[in-house]
């Protein structure tokens, strides 16, 4: 393809850059099959929800104020549920975030008195300041909720044995993180995540266990909560968003724990009934269609990714060859100025704000500078093209997102040129 080598030039990307990925991609043929049949069940399984659930023109109607029978939007949770295998959803655009749909679902749940375990390690940077770890004014510590937390194992393994001794008669909750978020552990697999589920159960069967959905969405064929979760929560400028979600989060699981969470978003008394969409829904719709091809493309630029820089010296989390639980690749660089090489090679490539250079910042809710290249059209969507992480060893970037796998794989060329242009690397 001269004329793609010949444009591609034109973007900054030399031809050994080129042929270096090109090489990396003969060897990937069949891990993107395996990719696009995940992609054609989930796919069909959005469009068998969106069927029985009788999505119809009306759906995508706006409503105002309080958003009384507004059925766009009892439809769409309706899908969710379907999707999620659950008994009941709650999916709002007036969910800010991934952090805050965590935080509905835990504060809805959890009372004085209860405890709140992690089996997993430290939870995600952000939920440090909703837990308490880290102080911050109405913490579910404020609350009078504690907190326990059981280490994985130095392999990254589940410690049973540890968790069976922190589940006491306080334990209310159990929270799950799927993915590794900016830790260097491994994701858990669906599997991986039932049989912890089952384990809990098996010692407390009133125990309530939430995963923490984020980047998981769409990557398998089961979610956790075919394996047992009472809830699953995320985002949907991650992955069910598909990229056109403007805002908003999710929250799946039981009737019960649901309609608590319904009553914590709103007002004790209001739940489920209120909450205007102001048109948004059908991007919501829209996105949760495309998801299923999206998170392909996306997880195919991970792989692409470690696939490149593997073989250069630098780690890979996953590592090339490793089976994949979800969209996020964490590529250990080693310095501050590869991290900042790396992002603007992302940045570069960004269809919105190619022009801006990302540099290190502090950021509310994170406790390190943070560097975060994005270049999207909505604002901090992560499953559009991205990467970001905290100025700390090992300088591990975490990169994710691509609309488009073709996308994805122009940043990833981008940024191992950036690395090469600055002198950070040779091929
Ligand atoms: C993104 C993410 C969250 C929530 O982050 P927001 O930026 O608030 O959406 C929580 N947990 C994990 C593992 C995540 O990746």
């Amino acid at each position: 393809m001269e004329q793609l080598l010949e444009f591609y030039a034109r973007m900054g990307i030399s031809p050994g850059v080129y042929a270096y990925g090109e090489k990396a991609l003969e060897g990937l043929k069949e891990r993107f099959a395996a990719i696009d049949q995940i992609a054609e069940y989930n796919q069909a399984k959005v469009i068998a929800a969106m069927q029985k659930n009788r999505v119809n023109a009306a759906c995508f109607a706006a409503s105002t104020g309080y958003g009384y029978d507004d059925t766009g939007r009892d439809c769409l949770e309706r899908v969710y549920a379907d999707v999620f295998r659950t008994e009941a959803a709650l999916v709002r655009p007036q969910i800010t975030c991934g952090t805050h749909a965590l935080t509905v679902a835990l504060s809805a749940n959890l009372l004085p008195g209860d405890e709140l375990l992690s089996p997993v390690g430290a939870p995600y940077d952000t939920l440090q300041e909703v837990i308490g770890i880290r102080e911050s004014p109405c913490s579910l510590k404020e609350y009078g909720v504690s907190y326990r937390q059981v280490d994985l194992l130095p392999d990254g393994g589940i410690d049973y044995q540890g968790i069976r001794a922190a589940i006491g008669e306080k334990t209310k909750l159990v929270t799950i993180q799927r993915s590794k978020g900016y830790a260097a552990r491994p994701t858990l697999s669906v599997e991986q995540i039932g049989r912890l589920i089952a384990f809990v159960k098996s010692i407390k069967p009133d125990v309530l266990c939430m995963v923490d959905n984020c980047y998981g969405e769409f990557v398998e064929t089961m979610e956790p909560s075919d394996v047992g979760a009472d809830m699953v929560v995320g985002s949907l400028i991650k992955n069910p968003g598909g990229g056109l979600a403007t805002s908003g989060g999710y929250i799946c699981g039981t009737r019960q724990c649901v309609e608590r969470c319904a009553y914590r978003l709103s007002a004790p008394g209001l739940g489920q009934e209120v909450g205007a969409n102001f048109g948004v829904m059908t991007a919501f719709f829209q996105g949760f269609f495309l998801a299923p091809t999206v998170v392909a493309g996306a997880e195919k630029g991970a792989i692409f990714a470690a696939n490149l820089y593997e073989p250069l010296g630098f780690r890979c989390v996953p590592s090339a060859g490793e089976s994949r639980h979800d969209i996020i690749q964490a590529v250990e660089l080693g310095s501050e100025a590869a991290m900042v090489a790396f992002c603007q090679g992302i940045q570069s490539a960004a269809p919105v704000d190619s022009s801006a250079t990302p540099l290190p910042w502090d950021m509310p809710g994170y406790s390190d500078k943070v560097i975060m290249a994005a270049g999207a059209f909505v604002q901090g969507s992560s499953i559009e093209l991205s990467a970001d992480g905290p100025i700390r060893p090992p300088y591990a970037v975490y990169f994710q997102g691509g609309l488009t796998w073709y996308h994805a794989k122009l940043g990833i060329l981008l940024s191992l040129q950036k690395l090469i242009d600055n002198g950070l690397v040779t091929l």
